[in-house]
C-alpha cells in the first residue's frame, strides 16, 4: 500500500498553500485535487482582494499559479476524489475514488465548501435547464435574456453584476428588506441600471415546459399584504451561500450545525492528532481566499511539527 507523510485533500488556496509549505519543508506531500480542481475561485471572475495583485487577477489564473508553485517545490498533485477515510488508526487510511487506499501520517483537509440550493423540487427538475449555482460558468448561455439571482450577499451581488453585463435584465430575489453584502458591492448593484432588486421576495417554484420560463415568488410572506408574484426569466441562479464539504469526515471529527469542522481556536488542529483542517471547510466566519491560504500555511507547519515530534 502506498504511504505518505502528508496527504492534502483539496485544491483551493488552502490546499495549494499547504502543499507549497509542506513540500518546502521536505514532507513530499501528495495532494488530491477533488471534484473541482482549483476550487471555488475557478468559478469566479476577477479576484480584486488577493494581496499582491494591484489590478486584480483572474480566478483560474491564480489557481493555476498556485498549482504550479506547489509542483515546483515537488508536491505530487493528482487527480482524484477522496471518497472515505479511516482516522481511527495511525497511519490514517484514505480511500481515493472508492478503489485505491493510501496511508498517511498526517492529513490536511482543505475540501472547501459547495453552493447551497433552496431545496425546491423544481431546482432538480430544471437542473442544467435554467437552474445554476455559478453565473460565471453558465451566464454565457443567457446572453440578452432575463435572469434572476437569489440571495443578498456579496456572491449574489457579484453574480448579478456579472450577469448584468451579459443579460437583458437581472432580478435579485432577496428575502429580507436589505442586502447583506458589503457596502461597495451594494453600491455597484444600485448603480447597475438593468438590475432590479425584489426585496422581501421568496421563491416557491419555477415554471416552463422545456427549461425555465419563469419563477413564482411570494412577496412579504406571512404578512397581511402577502402577494404572489410571477416573473418571466430564462435563468435562475442560486447565490445563497455554501455548505462545507465535510460529510466523509463526520464519523471522526466534530462539526458545527452547518457542518464546518471544529478546530482548536486559532489553529488548524482538529480533535485527532495529525489531522488538520484548513480553509472554508473549517471557517464559518471569514471564508476568503487569503484567509484560506493563511490557514493552509498553518496546517502545513503543524503537520511538520507533528511529524518531527513523533519521529515520523
Ligand atoms: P452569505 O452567507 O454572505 O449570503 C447569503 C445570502 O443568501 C444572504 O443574503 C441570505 O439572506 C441569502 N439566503 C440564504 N439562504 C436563503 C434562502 N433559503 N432563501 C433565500 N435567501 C437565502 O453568502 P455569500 O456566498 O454571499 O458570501 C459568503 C462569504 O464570502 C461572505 O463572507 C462574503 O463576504 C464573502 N465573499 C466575498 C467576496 C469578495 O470579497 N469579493 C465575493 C463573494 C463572497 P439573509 O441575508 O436573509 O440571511
Amino acid at each position: 500500500m502506498e504511504k505518505t507523510r502528508c496527504l492534502i485533500i483539496g485544491s483551493g488556496p488552502a490546499g495549494f498553500t499547504a502543499a507549497i509549505y509542506a513540500s518546502r519543508a521536505n514532507l513530499q506531500p501528495i495532494l488530491y485535487e477533488g471534484m473541482q480542481p482549483g476550487g471555488q475561485l475557478t468559478t469566479t471572475t476577477e479576484i480584486e482582494n488577493f494581496p499582491g495583485y494591484p489590478n486584480g487577477i483572474d480566478g483560474n489564473q491564480l489557481m493555476d499559479d498556485l498549482r504550479k508553485q506547489a509542483k515546483n517545490f515537488g508536491a505530487d498533485v493528482r487527480w482524484g476524489v477522496v471518497t472515505s477515510v479511516d482516522f481511527s488508526i495511525s497511519p490514517k487510511k484514505i480511500v481515493i475514488d472508492e478503489t485505491q487506499t493510501i496511508e498517511a501520517d498526517t492529513v490536511i483537509i482543505a475540501t472547501g465548501a459547495s453552493a447551497m440550493y433552496l431545496g425546491l423540487p423544481d431546482e432538480q427538475k430544471y437542473a442544467g435547464q435554467g437552474v445554476s449555482a455559478c453565473a460565471t460558468c453558465d451566464g454565457f448561455f443567457y446572453r440578452k435574456k432575463d435572469v434572476a439571482v437569489v440571495g443578498g450577499g456579496d456572491t449574489a451581488c457579484e453574480e448579478a453584476i456579472y450577469l448584468a453585463g451579459l443579460c437583458n435584465k437581472v432580478y435579485m430575489i432577496v428575502r429580507k428588506n436589505y442586502l447583506r453584502a458589503s457596502t461597495i458591492m451594494q453600491k455597484r448593484v444600485m448603480e447597475t441600471p438593468n438590475i432590479e432588486i425584489l426585496f422581501e421576495h421568496n421563491t416557491v417554484g419555477l415554471t416552463g415546459e422545456n427549461g425555465v420560463d419563469g419563477a413564482d415568488l411570494i412577496k412579504r410572506k406571512g404578512e397581511p399584504d402577502e402577494e404572489r408574484v410571477h416573473i418571466a426569466i430564462d435563468g435562475f441562479f442560486l447565490a445563497i451561500g455554501h455548505k462545507p464539504n465535510s460529510d466523509i469526515f463526520k464519523p471522526y471529527l466534530e462539526t458545527d450545525q452547518t457542518g464546518y469542522i471544529k478546530t482548536i481556536p486559532g489553529t488548524p488542529c482538529t480533535s485527532i492528532p495529525g489531522v488538520f483542517a484548513a480553509g472554508d471547510v473549517a471557517d464559518p466566519v471569514y471564508r476568503q481566499a487569503i484567509t484560506a491560504a493563511g490557514s493552509g500555511c498553518k496546517a502545513a507547519i503543524e503537520a511538520e511539527r507533528y511529524l518531527s515530534q513523533n519521529g515520523l
